[in-house]
């Protein structure tokens, strides 16, 4: 077991990746504070882990509201006594995002407040209580797109995703000299609600899969099983990237037939 004796708080683990990693880093040992905006289902997380015989309180909160952020820290402080592993990774992709001719204001100023904002409080209440407990992990949920344009417009989505990724960036050179490392994870598509939503027809969803080499969309546990060697000691000298875990979509000029 890769994380005995660490306490891991998970935002979004109510589904896709956070529910995987939450699932996954209790079974390597940790206690879990699994942070969703649906309260029902942080709490079906918990009950599967508790059931399994680890240990995670469920904390319904919203990501983008500063005092919920803060009190997430407070809660998984209070029931675990430290923080060790931050792993910032709610997220939305709202059907309205488009081109920057079709996005409405509001369509923008909520994919901010939840994708990037949501990673600065998050990191603005949870690196502190790293730095308490002496060291720790960040990791921010970006995306490929923060590396590469998309054909099929998400252009808010898309914008918040560069921002989580240079945030990840500079704060890592920031905490570097305090044991904290932070790395932005940037999945490809993956075959979770989120994408299959927004890809809602065979059409764009073959669209999105001819630029995948490996000719498939990603699963949530694969990105889990990157967040695990993100949050573990194993990955102790690695701070300030670009995890790419994206069958190779950015590796990609043209792809085989
Ligand atoms: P998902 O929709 O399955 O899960 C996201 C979770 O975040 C949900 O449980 C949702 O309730 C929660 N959430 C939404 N808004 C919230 C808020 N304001 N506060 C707290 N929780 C909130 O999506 P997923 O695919 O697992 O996505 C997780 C992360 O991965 C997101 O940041 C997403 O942008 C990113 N990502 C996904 C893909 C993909 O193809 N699915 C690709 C790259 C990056």
């Amino acid at each position: 077991m890769r994380l005995v004796g660490k306490v891991a708080l998970i935002t979004g683990a109510g589904s896709g990746i956070g529910r995987e990693t939450a699932l996954l880093f209790a079974a390597e040992g940790a206690k879990v504070a699994a942070v969703d905006v649906n309260g029902e289902t942080a709490a079906a997380v918990v009950a599967e882990i508790t059931a399994a015989g680890g240990e995670a309180i469920a904390v319904q909160a919203d990501v983008s509201s500063a005092a919920d952020s803060e009190r997430m820290v407070q809660e998984t402080e209070a029931a675990f006594g430290r923080l060790d592993i931050l792993f910032n990774n709610a997220g939305v992709m709202l059907s309205g995002d488009d081109d920057a001719i079709n996005t409405s204001e509001e369509t923008w100023d909520r994919t901010m407040a939840i994708n990037l904002k949501g990673v600065f409080l998050g990191c603005k209440f949870g690196i502190p209580a790293l730095q308490r407990a002496g060291g720790g992990s960040v990791i921010n949920t970006a995306s490929f797109v923060a590396l590469l344009g998309a054909a099929t417009p998400q252009l808010a989505y898309t914008a918040s995703k560069g921002g989580v990724l240079s945030m990840s960036r500079e704060l890592a050179v920031i905490h570097a000299r305090e044991n904290i490392r932070v790395n932005a994870l940037c999945p490809g598509p993956l075959r979770t609600e989120l994408l299959m939503k927004f890809l809602d027809t065979d059409a764009k969803k073959q669209r999105r899969l001819v630029h995948v080499p490996m000719g498939r969309f990603g699963e949530a546990v694969e990105m889990a099983k990157a967040a695990l060697f993100l949050a573990s000691d194993d990955s102790s000298y690695l701070t300030g990237t670009e995890f790419q875990v994206d069958g190779g979509i950015t590796a990609a000029y043209v792809t085989p037939e």
